[in-house]
């Protein structure tokens, strides 16, 4: 068992490293206050130059090929910097593999180039409405077949680059008679698609260069081509393939958790108080020790998730261990280390307090960690029954 990184992978982690301390941690506390989210996009077209937007994707379609593992160690590399870039990141990476995965050969050469190029600086996908949130199967938005074209009407929110996003990829109900879940399809939905419209952006408490919209879809029309995967599969799509973004979620928030723990850790040795570094207390040095152990255990469970991943093994248990840890474990450390910088750790001074706002939802999006202990439990389960 090797626990170390592959020389491709090494190489790919010191890129994304150099591309996120030169490039996007000088801006994230600026674009976090509001500032030119032109930077921001013009951030995410030079990721997708140096091929992260489609890490996981074959080169026939322009990605970068670098595997799971590399996914993950870039993303851990990028959140550290700035979690709004890094879910952008994360959420293209996985548009482009669902489309590798269960479009056809059309789409793929369609859409994946165009993502990983940067032609489209992001993907998306639609799949929560107000109504359907950890629930997505009790979803109402509709696809009706009219002729050649399908007819979408009905909303989505909460939906991550909606306003910038090239493509998306919108489930909706195409058998309302179907069992809960069983009539459900997946569609490619270009972002100048007649009947779209992207609605109102959430003022969120974090990650605020990131745009979360609502969208709108009201007798949209699109080709009957735009069919993701087989008719009425679409649940199974969003619960089988959307398991690899958690893993992207899980690295980013390790990412924002480690700049957190680095940020306290050298606060405590310059910070004096009593005559010395606040470092030198072991109630800090306890703070600092539980949070590195918590951190490196998230590494673990990430890397091992994305080696299944990686191995075409069944990882979707493992992912949601993943994502759920190392959400928690990220919260765990932002929280202790805001406590090491006592007063000034709540001004916006210093970046602790945006950490904090930042890593909050990675328990929430992407399935909360109810859910994720529900998928676990259910694995659990299954295999003893
Ligand atoms: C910033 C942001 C970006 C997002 N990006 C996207 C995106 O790009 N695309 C997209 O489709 N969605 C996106 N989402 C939606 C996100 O995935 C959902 O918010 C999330 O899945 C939870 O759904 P909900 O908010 O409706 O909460 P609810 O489902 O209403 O849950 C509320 C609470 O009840 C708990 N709960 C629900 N059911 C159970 C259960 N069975 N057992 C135990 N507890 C339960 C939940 O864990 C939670 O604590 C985004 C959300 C945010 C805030």
């Amino acid at each position: 068992m090797f626990l170390d990184l592959t020389e491709e992978q090494k190489l790919i982690q010191q890129t994304a490293r150099e591309f996120a301390e030169a490039e996007l941690a000088p801006v994230a506390a600026d674009l976090d206050r509001g500032g030119d989210r032109r930077i921001f996009l013009a951030n995410l077209k030079k990721l997708a130059e140096l091929g992260f937007m489609g890490l996981n994707v074959r080169e026939e379609y322009g990605g970068s090929e670098a595997g799971v593992i590399a996914f993950s160690v870039a993303l851990t590399e990028i959140g550290k910097a700035c979690a709004s870039t890094a879910v952008t990141l994360s959420v293209s990476n996985m548009v482009c593999e669902v489309i590798q995965a269960v479009g056809n050969e059309a789409q793929r050469r369609d859409y994946i180039p165009k993502i990983c190029s940067g032609t489209y600086l992001a993907g998306a996908f639609a799949l929560t409405e107000t109504g359907a949130g950890s629930d997505p199967a009790g979803m109402t938005t509709s696809a009706v077949l009219d002729g050649d074209q399908w007819l979408l009407n009905g909303s989505k929110i909460f939906i991550t680059s909606a306003p910038y996003a090239g493509v998306f990829i919108v489930w909706a109900v195409t058998d309302k008679s179907a069992l809960k879940g069983k009539g459900i399809s997946c569609f490619l939905v270009e972002s100048d698609a007649p009947g779209l419209t992207i609605g109102k952006q959430e003022e969120k408490m974090g990650q605020h260069a990131s745009a979360t919209n609502e969208l709108l879809f009201q007798d949209c029309r699109i080709p009957k081509s735009a069919l993701l995967g087989k008719l009425n599969d679409g649940f199974r799509i969003a619960v089988g393939e959307l398991a690899g973004g958690r893993i992207g979620i899980g690295s980013l928030a390790l990412g924002i958790g480690q700049a957190a723990l680095e940020a306290a850790t050298r606060y405590a040795l310059e910070r004096k108080q009593f005559d010395r570094p606040i470092a030198d207390f072991q109630a800090i040095q306890w703070k600092l020790a539980d949070c590195a152990t918590d951190l490196e255990a998230a590494r673990l469970l990430l890397m091992n998730a994305a080696f299944k991943k990686e191995q075409e093994r069944s990882f979707s248990k493992e992912a949601s261990m993943a994502k759920l840890f190392a959400s928690e474990a990220a919260n765990r450390t932002c929280y202790e280390a805001l406590q090491i910088f006592g007063g000034y750790g709540y001004t916006v001074d210093f970046p602790i307090e945006r950490y904090s706002r930042d890593v909050r939802i990675t328990t929430i999006y992407e399935g909360t960690s109810e859910i994720q202990r529900l998928i676990i439990a259910r694995e659990l389960l299954r295999n003893l029954a």
